[in-house]
């Protein structure tokens, strides 16, 4: 199985976990979960996520 960089993009159906808004940043955990971010929240939890050594992928605007 390799399922790692098979990541699809962002698209306009895809919600920030914490509000519901439209998600533009992909935060992938080492532990292999993935939570999604609307712009705002993003930035909210960044310093949080780069303690958890998350990768962030940023989608189309
Ligand atoms: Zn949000």
């Amino acid at each position: 199985m390799n399922t790692t960089l098979a990541r699809p993009d962002l698209t306009a159906a895809d919600r920030c976990d914490r509000c519901g808004a439209a998600a533009q940043v992909r935060a992938i955990l080492p532990s292999g979960g993935e939570l999604l971010f609307c712009g705002h929240h993003a930035r909210l939890h960044k310093e949080r996520l780069r303690e958890l050594a998350a990768d962030l992928q940023q989608g189309e605007a």
